[in-house]
């Protein structure tokens, strides 16, 4: 089944045809680790997964890398403020951002490079474009020259003045176009720097991708995604450099954009409070329901989070649960999982995500009529491509479960089928009423009693 990608660059709809079949390469920009990510970030790691899990079905080998920014301003500013160095920080916040992301489900990349190890390449890179005459070194920065570059504004459509306006610049006097970007800058004696041939100092943020990204994947790659926020000036700047440095070479062939998450039909920020943290969500609400949440709009669109929504996530998943949990006792034909051709068809059109949902809910429908092995194995398969419905219905339902004495209330259920069995009703009734206080909800049906957490 063919893949269809919509292509910022060409603004179009286009067939994906990678440039080696055996090596699919696709880079997407990763977080700055200086504190704990919000669910905003979270929609290109879940987004980008979903696309990497499809193009793992599709091709032998799939070079998936995500970048780790660990020298910036406001990480420099965070370990300042703390007196701390700075790796105290990105190491904290780096392995707080992977367990947020292994919390809902995503995959880790085959490649997580951090910046501060690619520092030689980075030199290696502004060292190139100054050769090249695309870049100019001032007062200690290394600036590259946005005029040296026609092409400049392609990706985002917009002409130079238009983006140096958009862009709020700063004109500083080493500049000499306020267009012109930092490739490299001086750090002071109490700022983390590395030697250079233009003295101390450090890199700035948008060369690190494109040194990362050549070094790990090539100096041409199939895809590279981000948010839409990062389409300018990062992803022009990026392909700015990468395009200059490697000889006019196109730097990424695909380039995919997934619109921002609102709350309350706000965009997320931290000057409007309303930044709901991964880490916090996963603490009160079931991690499958977040991920289907950010699932259920297409991901060029954007995407209103609200605590109803994430109630509805959790209603669908119960319901698709319940009719995997009442197929337990059916055992899954031999061999792999199928990849069911409506849900696969709908992720194939540009990671059409509500549809694959909606093909998902029929074939959970499906395989509650027909409750065969087969159509447990459809809805199970379907769910795999969208990374969902991977655990065990019971563990879904006992949501919160480490926090609950299962042991407990196993007891308890003995218990109140001994005095149901004894026909003493109000002692039954009793037990019932001590499990509704811890929260459970119990089920009596023809397979024997159920339990789940309210
Ligand atoms: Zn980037």
């Amino acid at each position: 089944m063919p893949i269809s990608l919509y292509n910022g660059l060409t603004r179009r709809l286009e067939p994906f045809v990678p440039l080696d079949p055996q090596r699919v390469t696709m880079y997407v920009c990763g977080p700055t680790v200086y504190n704990f990510v919000h669910i905003g970030n979270a929609r290109p790691p879940v987004v980008f997964d979903v696309l990497a899990r499809l193009l793992r079905r599709h091709y032998p080998q799939v070079v998936y890398a995500r970048n780790i920014t660990d020298v910036d301003d406001k990480i420099n500013a965070a370990a300042q403020q703390q007196g701390v160095p700075i790796t105290t920080i990105t190491d904290r916040f780096a392995q707080a951002f992977r367990d947020d992301m292994a919390g809902l489900g995503v995959a880790p990349p085959d490649i997580e490079p951090h910046a501060t190890a690619h520092i030689g390449e980075i030199v290696a890179m502004v060292e190139q474009l100054l050769a090249s005459g695309h870049a100019y070194a001032a007062e200690g920065h290394v600036l590259f020259d946005v005029g040296s570059y026609p092409a400049y504004g392609e990706l985002s459509g917009r002409d130079t003045e238009e983006l140096i306006a958009g862009a709020r610049v700063d004109v500083a006097p080493y500049k000499k176009s306020p267009g012109d970007f930092v490739l490299w800058k001086p750090s002071t004696p109490e700022l983390p720097g590395w030697d250079s041939p233009w003295g101390r100092g450090r890199p700035g943020w948008h060369i690190e991708c494109s040194a990362m990204s050549a070094a790990h994947l090539g100096e041409t790659i199939d895809i590279h995604a981000g948010g839409i926020d990062l389409q300018f000036p990062h992803h022009e700047n990026e392909i700015a450099q990468s395009t200059c440095a490697h000889g006019g070479k196109a730097f990424a062939r695909y380039w995919l954009h997934n619109g921002m998450l609102t709350f309350g039909g706000r965009k997320m920020s931290k000057s409007l409070g309303n930044v709901l943290l991964v880490h916090e969500l996963l603490q009160q609400h079931p991690a499958e329901a977040l991920r289907l949440m950010l699932l259920r709009g297409h991901y060029r669109q954007p995407l209103d989070w609200s605590d109803d929504a994430i109630q509805q996530a959790v209603n669908t998943l119960d319901g698709w649960y319940r009719v995997l949990r009442d197929l337990d006792g059916i055992d899954l034909p031999e061999g792999a999982l199928p990849a069911p051709p409506a849900v696969e068809a709908a992720l194939c059109d540009d990671i059409n995500t509500p549809q694959a949902l909606a093909e998902l809910s029929q074939l959970a429908d499906a395989a509650r009529q027909a409750g065969t092995a087969a159509a447990k194995a459809e809805l199970l398969g379907g769910g795999a491509l969208l990374g969902l419905l991977q655990q065990a219905p019971e563990a879904w339902f006992q949501r919160g479960g480490e926090t609950i004495d299962a042991v407990h209330i196993e007891g308890l259920l003995q218990q109140r089928r001994d005095a149901r069995a004894a026909r003493d009703f109000a002692r039954a009734d009793a037990i019932r009423a001590e499990l509704d206080a811890l929260g459970i909800v119990i089920e009596d049906s023809a397979q024997g009693t159920r339990w789940s957490v309210k």
